[in-house]
């Protein structure tokens, strides 16, 4: 068996021992005769699964009793429209800070069905920096606060999240969820698309304050709602069981590695290989974020010319390398390195970038 050093962007790496686990128990799952795909969702084998997964969530990020985890569908794309639905009233004004495509898109959503305002942007520098606090423009008034945590594309991260919010404080991490330990109590609400962290893609993890569950107004429809997700135990319809199943042993994975703090340390370890690399190149790579805003997921950077990055691209694929490609609006290169790459994948690719240097300077 050989696996790639995948580093693509997502849907991306799952560990080994986990796919090699599902395919023991594909056609025989728990002694039922049946995939676990085959499984009615309201059979007890099945719900173990679901309670087991939001029970692992609840421990691995120390969720307080306050707040409810829910598992639904439709992506964190879903989740754009599904917030001001039910958190932005007639009158009241929602606050977006823009750090990268996903903020801008999540943004563009929220003004289909309500008033917004950003009271800070990094646009202007093309997304390479995280604002610092003094830039960020709070006000009580916000009926919430909207951040993306980890800029997938643009490859800076929220570094911590220790500050007063003045208004509920909402934010996408999808591309940094459980990649080490946050302060989930100064969160309302957090959400993540389970295809970068924690699973294959179909299942939306929502982790939400309760005192926001009853919120909302009358006329937002049932599924759209989160109190109809939280009400049900995330079983008001059919769940996507099988993707569920997945995360769940995800998270086991992760918590056979240390946790959150495992991830932690093992994602800085392979991120400062990269980032030691650029920082040693002088100047032939040239990460595309500001040092202070760097992400330990995303890993962006370009070569002195166009040329040669192609080339870099090229025979980085050559020698088995996978998903290295920039996204279209930097463009580039870019290594994500969610949980699931091994050190050993990023060890490679050091290797290989000095290389390719030494060849091409
Ligand atoms: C990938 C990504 C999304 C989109 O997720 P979908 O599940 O495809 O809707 C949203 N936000 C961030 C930060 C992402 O990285």
């Amino acid at each position: 068996m050989s696996r790639a050093h995948n580093f693509n962007a997502g849907p991306a790496a799952l560990p080994t021992e986990v796919l090699e686990s599902a395919q023991t128990e594909t056609v025989d799952f728990n002694n039922t005769g049946m995939s676990v795909m085959e499984l009615s969702h309201r059979s007890p084998d099945y719900e173990t699964v679901h309670n087991q997964a939001i029970a692992s969530i609840k421990s691995l990020l120390d969720v307080p009793d306050d707040y409810e985890v829910l598992l639904l569908q439709g992506g964190a794309s879903l989740q754009f429209p599904m917030i001001p639905m039910n958190f932005l009233p007639q009158g009241q004004t929602a606050n977006y800070i823009l750090t990268g495509s996903w903020s801008e898109k999540a943004l563009k959503e929220a003004k289909l069905l309500g008033q917004t305002r950003s009271s800070a942007s990094a646009e202007e520098s093309n997304y390479t920096y995280i604002p610092n606090t003094s830039q960020l423009g709070l006000s009580e008034e916000d009926a919430y606060v909207h951040i993306t945590s980890n800029n997938t594309i643009f490859g800076t991260q929220w570094q911590n999240f220790d500050l007063d919010w003045k208004s509920p404080l909402i934010a996408d991490m999808s591309s940094d969820i459980l990649s080490k330990p946050i302060p989930v109590e100064r969160f309302s609400m957090i959400y993540a698309g389970a295809q970068k962290n924690l699973g294959p893609s179909g299942v939306t993890v929502v982790i939400i304050k309760k005192d926001l569950l009853n919120q909302s107004a009358e006329s937002v429809p049932t599924l759209m709602r989160y109190d109809t997700h939280a009400d049900k135990n995330s079983l008001y319809h059919t769940p996507p069981t099988f993707a569920i199943y997945m995360l769940n042993k995800v998270l086991n994975w992760i918590e056979q590695n240390g946790g959150a703090e495992g991830m932690r340390q093992r994602n800085t370890e392979k991120a400062e290989l990269l980032y030691n690399v650029i920082d040693e190149s002088n100047g032939f790579y040239q990460g595309h974020a500001q040092e202070e805003s760097r992400s330990y997921m995303n890993v962006t950077f370009n070569l002195p010319s166009e040329d040669l990055n192609k080339k870099f691209l090229q025979e980085a694929k050559e020698a088995g390398f996978v998903g290295l490609n920039g996204h279209r609006s930097v463009g580039g290169c870019r290594a994500s390195i969610y949980n699931a790459v091994s050190l050993e994948s990023c060890q490679a690719l050091k290797e290989f970038m000095i290389e390719f240097q030494n060849n091409n300077e």
